[in-house]
């Protein structure tokens, strides 16, 4: 009988821990069709190329790429905390708003300074509207005020720069999972070619990394030879998986080929680099919206995210119009703003797009990419 009894304890025991086993695989497991060979769409026969999930290994790791970043994946840096790291680099920046203070806090704010501080302000890109109204506010306030404490002055020219950032808007980015659909949160990166679109989708790869999501990329940037290739280098070296297809091939095949394998490999976020070509807008029109069809017949895109280069002026405002007549642009990152006086743009881009500034590349190095923090702008600014 006691035998009998310590049969059943075992096996009871065997089971449970079979069941855990099972289940423990979860996400880290290797979901079905992202080791190749199981999808079985049209997109797949156009040579889409779809690898392993970050930390798995390839069924035939003598071939898989993903083989040679396990064990040798990066760590990023941590999300938080990364402006405050790069603000130094908004060196330009700093010399707008270090030179406007001295202009307001010169003895005599005559007629020839007020026209300097409208020239600084409209250099800087900040636009001939928002340049008025913050005239405006910064005569009134320093005549209110009757002050040329530079302590007082940096006060309000904070303020008021701040005012025209508008603190409230809501930066965050729609990187969570959509609970309801159990699908993961899908980004579009779209911008001209050159602004610094593929680096950012790699950059952007990163920062979400760094806070533990799990993340799949899409290089649908077919047009640009060697965008996949430098997309598929930013995803190992952190161990992200990365979807890609032939150069020249349909980009609504890789979007959606990497939708798929971000569903079925339950990740949080996919991120789909897309062709930046402004060749005409309804040319633009037709290629984006065909990208944002396809992958909404899986799941909904969460994010557009317009990437601008901050030191194209004038230019960089003409993509915002033109992008956002063709696609609902929900962010902007302003890219190259380390070394750049033209930190006006922020402001600009706002105003034209009624979207927020989300995040700003100030480098080249590969935790150059931060969530935009208008606090922390500002004082850079100011110094
Ligand atoms: P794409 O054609 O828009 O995809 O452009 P790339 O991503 O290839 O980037 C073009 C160039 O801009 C590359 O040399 C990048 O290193 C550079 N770049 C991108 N972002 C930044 C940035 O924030 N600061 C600086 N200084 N360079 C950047």
């Amino acid at each position: 009988m006691l035998y009998i009894i310590i049969g059943v304890v075992i096996l009871l025991f065997l089971a449970v821990a079979v069941v855990g086993l099972v289940r423990g695989r979860g996400k880290q497991g290797p979901p079905k069709g992202l080791t190749g060979g199981g999808a079985s769409t049209d997109e797949v026969q156009t040579g889409v190329q779809v690898p392993a999930p970050r930390g798995v290994e390839p069924e035939t790791p003598d071939t898989g790429e993903a083989a040679a970043g396990v064990g040798l994946l990066e760590r990023p840096e941590a999300a938080a905390g990364r402006l405050a790291r790069l603000r130094a680099r908004l060196a330009g920046s700093s010399k707008l708003g270090q030179g406007l203070l001295a202009l307001l806090s010169r003895g005599q704010l005559d007629a020839d300074t007020w026209d300097e501080i409208e020239e600084t302000l409209l250099m800087s890109d900040l636009g001939i509207g928002p340049t008025t109204e913050l005239m405006e506010r910064l005569r009134t306030e320093v005549k209110v005020q009757g002050t040329r404490d530079p302590v007082e002055i940096k006060a309000i020219l904070r303020a008021e720069l701040l005012r025209l950032i508008d603190p409230q808007m809501d930066r965050s980015l729609a990187d969570k999972r959509n609970m309801v659909l159990d699908v993961p949160a899908v980004m579009l990166i779209v911008g001209v070619n050159g602004t610094g679109k593929t680096t950012t989708t790699g950059k952007l790869a990163r920062l979400l990394v760094a806070s533990d999501e799990d993340v799949v990329l899409g290089a649908a940037d077919t047009f640009r030879a060697a965008a996949a290739e430098q997309l598929t280098t930013w995803g190992q070296r952190v161990g992200v998986p990365v979807v890609r297809g032939p150069e020249g091939g349909d980009p609504a095949s890789v979007a959606f080929e990497a939708v798929t394998a971000g569903i079925e490999s339950e990740s949080d976020v996919v991120l789909i680099d897309t062709a930046g070509r402004l060749h005409t807008k309804v040319g633009l029109m037709d290629e984006l919206g065909k990208v944002k069809r396809v992958i909404e017949k899986q799941a909904p895109v969460t994010e557009v995210l317009l990437v601008l280069d901050a030191t194209t002026g004038q230019n960089g405002l003409t993509q915002a119009r033109v992008f956002g007549e063709v696609v609902n642009v929900t962010g902007v990152v302003l890219t190259k703003l380390d070394g750049t006086a033209k930190g006006g743009i922020v402001i600009a881009v706002q105003r034209e797009l009624g979207v927020p500034v989300k995040l700003v590349g100030l480098g080249e190095g590969p935790d150059d990419l931060a969530a935009f923090e208008p606090e922390v702008f500002v004082d850079a600014m100011l110094g």
